[in-house]
């Protein structure tokens, strides 16, 4: 949810249909593929169990689990390879 890239100053996380991005541009951001997808792929999680659910099943997966071995994050690292991911997405205008 709160990936990390290139050491930890860089960071998206996820809530509901937002990506809220911190120490990197949105520019930056979106010529980055694998790291949209990964993010996009939480959006889709988000949208699957709903907000409060989601984020109780996040942070369940989370406690057994860890970061790395978390069921959400597996799967959103398997997405950062698949072109479909992105399919049907669009970018909302900078604000
Ligand atoms: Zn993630």
């Amino acid at each position: 949810m709160a990936a990390k890239r290139m050491g930890s100053t860089q960071m998206a996380m996820v809530v509901g249909r937002t990506i809220y991005l911190h120490g990197v541009s949105r520019q930056r951001f979106l010529e980055d593929t694998g790291w949209i997808r990964h993010e996009v792929c939480h959006v889709y999680q988000y949208r699957q169990y709903g907000i409060l659910r989601f984020l109780w099943l996040y942070w369940r997966e989370y406690r057994r689990h860890g970061y790395y071995q978390n069921a959400f994050e597996v799967a959103a690292r398997a997405a950062e390879r698949d072109p479909e991911v992105l399919r049907n997405i669009d970018f909302a205008p900078k604000v």
